[in-house]
C-alpha cells in the first residue's frame, strides 16, 4: 500500500479536526455517520461534506452508500496520515522514504529525522488479508466480547503496542534489537539495521575477503553464528520469552565492519507475536524456532547441528519480562479467559479460514461492528491511549 507522506503538511486544521472525529467515531462504528462526524468535530454537516469528500480524494477515508445512512470509513491512508502527523509533531519522524518491506501484516518504509538519521517506519495493517484469521490468529482482542469487536483499527494498534513494548524491553536489556525511537497508533518507528536480513546471506559472506579461501574459517564462521542463534532463543527464553517467528526473514546480519563485533552481529526484528515461556504451547514454538534455524543452516550452509537447545531441560527462567510485559500466556488466568487461544491456533486454523472464502469474512466483519457499538468499555485503553492524539476535538 503506497504511503503519502506529503500530505501531511498539506491538510488545513479544519481537515485535520474533521479527520480526527472520524479516528474518534470508528471506534464504535465502522462506518461513522457523517451527522456524528459533525457533532464530534462541531461542524456543520454541510462544511463537513464538503471537507469529506476532499479526504475521500486524498484516500484518507471512503463514503459508504450501501447503508442505512451516509457516512464515512476511515481508511488505512488515513490512519497513516494521523500517525504521522503525530511523529512529526514530536519531531521524531519528520520524512518518509521509500518502501522496503510489505509482509501480509505490515509496511515497512524507510524514513529519517531533523538530524537525518537513518530511521525504519514500520507500519501494521492487520485484516488486509482477511479479518477473520487475524482474528483467530492473535490474541491481541483478548477473547470473548472484546475479540467480536475487534476492527482492523484495534487489531492494528495492539500490535504495533505489542511490538514497541517487546522492542523497548529487549533494547532495555542490551538484546540486539533496532534502538525504539517513538510509537503512535498502529505505527513503530525504530533505528534502521545496517545489514541484510539473514536470508539474503550466502557462507562467504560470513568471512572476509581473504578467509574465502579457507575452508576452515567458513566452518568455524557458520558454527559461531549457529551458536550465537541458538543462544539467543535461550536468552530470550531466560528472560521468560519465545520469539515465536525465528526465522532468516526476522533476522538481519550486520558485516563486522558496520559493528564494533569482529564476527559481525545479528539483530533480531518483528516482535508482535512474542509468547510467554509459560505459554501452554511454549515447547512448541520454542522447538519451532529452534528448527527454523536448524533447517536453514542445513538447507544454506550444509551445516548440520549436533545439538540444539531443549527446552524442558537447557531453559532456566531468571528474568520475569514475559510477566511483566503480559506476554501472550504469561498467567494462568489470562490464559484460561483467553478464548481465542493465540498464535497457536495459527498453524492449525489458517488453511482451514483460508478456504472457507471471503464471504463469511464479510459477515464477521459486519457482526463485529454490530457487537462494536455495544461494547464501548471494553476499548477503554485504546480510549485512554488515543485520548491525547485527539485532544484538538476537546479545546
Ligand atoms: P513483517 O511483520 O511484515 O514480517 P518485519 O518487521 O519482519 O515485518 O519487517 C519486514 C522486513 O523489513 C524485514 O525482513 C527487513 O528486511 C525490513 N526491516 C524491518 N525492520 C527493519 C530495521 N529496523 N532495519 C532494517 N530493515 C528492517
Ligand atoms: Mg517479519
Amino acid at each position: 500500500m503506497k504511503l503519502d507522506a506529503s500530505n501531511v503538511k498539506f491538510l488545513s486544521p479544519e481537515d485535520y479536526r474533521v479527520l480526527t472525529a472520524l479516528e474518534v467515531g470508528s471506534r464504535n462504528h465502522e462506518v461513522v455517520p457523517t451527522t456524528l462526524i459533525a457533532s464530534l468535530s462541531k461542524f456543520r454537516p454541510g462544511g463537513v461534506q464538503k471537507i469529506m469528500s476532499n479526504l475521500c480524494r486524498q484516500k484518507l477515508c471512503n463514503r459508504e452508500n450501501n447503508h442505512s445512512y451516509e457516512g464515512y470509513r476511515l481508511a488505512y491512508g488515513g490512519y497513516d496520515y494521523l500517525a504521522l502527523r503525530t511523529f512529526a509533531a514530536r519531531e521524531t519522524l519528520t520524512s518518509v522514504g521509500y518502501q522496503i518491506g510489505m509482509g501480509k501484516e505490515s509496511d515497512i518504509f524507510l524514513g529519517a529525522d531533523d538530524q537525518n538519521s537513518a530511521l525504519v517506519l514500520k507500519l501494521q495493517r492487520l485484516g488486509r488479508t482477511s479479518f477473520r484469521s487475524v482474528r483467530n490468529n492473535r490474541d491481541y482482542a483478548g477473547g470473548g466480547k472484546k475479540a467480536a469487536s475487534a476492527s482492523w483499527m484495534y487489531l492494528s494498534r495492539l500490535a504495533a503496542q505489542k511490538e514497541w513494548a517487546f522492542m523497548c524491553a529487549l533494547h532495555e536489556r542490551g538484546f540486539p534489537v533496532p534502538k525504539p525511537v517513538d510509537h503512535n497508533r498502529h505505527c513503530v518507528v525504530m533505528g534502521l539495521v545496517q545489514g541484510r536480513i539473514l536470508d539474503h546471506i550466502q557462507k562467504e559472506d560470513l568471512v572476509s575477503e581473504e578467509s574465502m579461501e579457507d575452508p576452515s574459517l567458513i566452518d568455524a564462521a557458520i558454527s559461531w553464528l549457529y551458536s550465537e542463534l541458538m543462544n539467543l532463543i535461550l536468552r530470550l527464553a531466560e528472560h521468560g520469552l519465545i520469539h515465536g517467528d525465528f526465522n532468516e526473514f526476522n533476522l538481519i546480519w550486520e558485516p563486522p565492519n558496520k559493528t564494533s563485533c569482529p564476527m559481525g552481529r545479528i539483530v533480531i526484528i518483528d516482535f508482535p507475536q512474542m509468547v510467554s515461556t509459560r505459554h501452554p504451547n511454549a515447547k512448541f514454538y520454542f522447538d519451532r524456532d529452534v528448527q527454523c534455524i536448524r533447517s536453514f543452516f542445513e538447507r544454506r550452509f550444509g551445516f548440520i547441528a549436533d545439538d540444539a537447545p531443549d527446552f524442558e531441560t537447557d531453559v532456566q527462567r531468571l528474568v520475569e519480562l514475559d510477566k511483566e510485559l503480559k506476554a501472550s500466556g504469561f498467567d494462568k488466568k489470562a490464559r484460561d479467559d483467553d478464548l481465542i487461544n493465540v498464535v497457536g491456533a495459527k498453524d492449525n486454523a489458517d488453511e482451514s479460514e483460508e478456504e472457507e472464502g471471503s464471504e463469511n469474512e464479510e459477515d464477521n466483519e459486519e457482526n463485529s461492528e454490530e457487537e462494536e457499538e455495544t461494547s464501548e468499555t471494553d476499548n477503554e485503553t485504546d480510549e485512554e491511549e488515543d485520548s491525547s492524539d485527539n485532544d484538538e476535538l476537546e479545546n
